[in-house]
Order: C-alpha cells, then sequence, then structure tokens
C-alpha cells in the first residue's frame, strides 16, 4: 500500500552543466509513477531549471532545505512560498550534516516542517542517529524525541504530506558501512511505532519512512525488502547517473 521513494540527495555536488547533462539523460529511462516515485533534491541553484526540464517526467525536482520565514532579513536563505512557486512540491528538512554543520536545533526543524507544509510543500523529515547515543544508549530516546520535536503541532489531516527518513549518522558518508537491512528495519520501525503513539496506528501505516546512509546497488535489494522501509534517501551513489537508474530499476 505503501509506494515505493526512490530519493537521490546531491548535496553540494555538480555544477549546472553537469546537472542538465545527469537530468537530460535519465527523464525518459524511468518506470511509471505508479510503480516507483523518483526524486533528486539538488541545490537551490538548479531547482528552477531542472523543475523545467523534468515538466511531465517521472522526475521530481526537490530541495535540499529551506527557512522557516516566508520572506525577510534573512541573508542567503530560501523561503518556502517561493519554491512552492516554481513548482517544487518536497524539501528535505533536519539532514544530519543541517544539524551537525549549520546547528539545527529540533525547534528550528519543527519550525521548518510547519513553514513548508503552510507553503504547499511536503518535508521529507530526517531523523539523526549518532554513534554516541549508541554507546551511551539512549538511541531510542534519541531517535523518538526527534520524531515528537520534529512534527511537534503537525496535524493528523497534514501527517498524509509528511515522509521521514531513518538517517544514521554513523552510516552517512565516505567511508562509514551502511546499516545492516535489520538495524535499518528497526530504525524505520520505531518511527513509525511513535507516529502511531501520535496519530494512531491506521494514520502510521500510511506514512513512508525511508532509510539512508551508505545505500549502494549491493545492499539496496535487502534494504527495501524490509516490512517498514519503503524506499531510500541515496547521497553519494546518486552522483553517477547510470547507478541511479539502476538503483531505480530495482525498487519497482
Ligand atoms: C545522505 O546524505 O542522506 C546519505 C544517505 O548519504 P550517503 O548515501 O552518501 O551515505
Amino acid at each position: 500500500m505503501r509506494k515505493p521513494l526512490i530519493v537521490g540527495n546531491w548535496k553540494m555536488y555538480k555544477t549546472i552543466t553537469e546537472a542538465v547533462a545527469y537530468v537530460d539523460r535519465i527523464k525518459a529511462q524511468l518506470p511509471p509513477a505508479d510503480q516507483v516515485e523518483v526524486e533528486l533534491a539538488v541545490p537551490t541553484l538548479f531547482l528552477q531549471s531542472l523543475v523545467e526540464r523534468t515538466r511531465g517526467t517521472n522526475l521530481k525536482i526537490a530541495a535540499e532545505n529551506c527557512f522557516y520565514q516566508d520572506e525577510g532579513a534573512f541573508t542567503g536563505e530560501t523561503s518556502p512560498v517561493a519554491l512552492r512557486e516554481l513548482g517544487i512540491k518536497h524539501v528535505i528538512l533536519g539532514h544530519s550534516e543541517r544539524r551537525r554543520l549549520f546547528y539545527e536545533s529540533d525547534a528550528v526543524v519543527n519550525q521548518k516542517v510547519h513553514a513548508a507544509l503552510q507553503a504547499g510543500i511536503c518535508p521529507l523529515l530526517c531523523v539523526d542517529e549518532t554513534m554516541k547515543r549508541q554507546v551511551q544508549g539512549d538511541r531510542v530516546q534519541w531517535v523518538v524525541s526527534q520524531v515528537l520535536t520534529g512534527l511537534a503541532g503537525v496535524t493528523a489531516a497534514q501527517l498524509p504530506r509528511v515522509t521521514l527518513a531513518y538517517e544514521p549518522s554513523w552510516a552517512i558518508g565516505a567511508g562509514k558501512a551502511a546499516a545492516t537491512p535489520s538495524e535499518a528495519n528497526e530504525g524505520c520501525y520505531l518511527i513509525r511505532q511513535t507516529l502511531a503513539r501520535l496519530y494512531g496506528e491506521s494514520a502510521a501505516a500510511r506514512v513512508r519512512i525511508l532509510y539512508g546512509g551508505s545505500v549502494n546497488q549491493t545492499n539496496l535489494p535487502a534494504l527495501l525488502a524490509q516490512s517498514d522501509i519503503d524506499g531510500v534517501l541515496i547521497g553519494r551513489a546518486s552522483l553517477d547517473p547510470a547507478v541511479f537508474l539502476q538503483m531505480v530499476a530495482v525498487a519497482q
């Protein structure tokens, strides 16, 4: 009942020339949207031109971040309302890199979730888990609290527009090993149980929850076979169009 969702996260990679070449190469080769949904989260600079190039295809362009105000004296920030006007329908919020490098707190992430929803954009809320928390033995509490705070004030009517991603930072980036399929599923299950506490079992059962952290062609099939993993958020392996296409084909 939950359609698979494959999201590439380009982070701060590629130039506009490379971005256009990549998108032109893959956009006509994707499976239909009723089988698998495909998104690329790209730097703000590329949004407008990639949205225009992908209109009418099964490749949706998403933003990697937005601010929690619609407008104002916020140098360098991106308005969710301006994103919506460009035709952007999804935005990643609370990525572990934003939390760690740009000091985004759970409260700020929550404000962004509300601003995005208000602007008509669907948030992809990332839930982090650090190795320190694992070692200290409070990872469950840590994951649960990010869901509770990140979604504070989000109504049951808004919930279907939210996607979550379990993204342990100990598994993200070069030199890291992915979570095992059962560890990844456990994280996604924990998020779903927290949603069930907040919104009830049947609402929670309809929300898509992704896993992210060193996903590649080899580990993808086992991850997608898990009961609570509805798709993946892919960093490095999404940078190569041929590899990304192959990964989308696995999810079909
Ligand atoms: C990410 O940054 O969301 C991510 C999952 O990165 P990677 O796949 O490179 O670990």
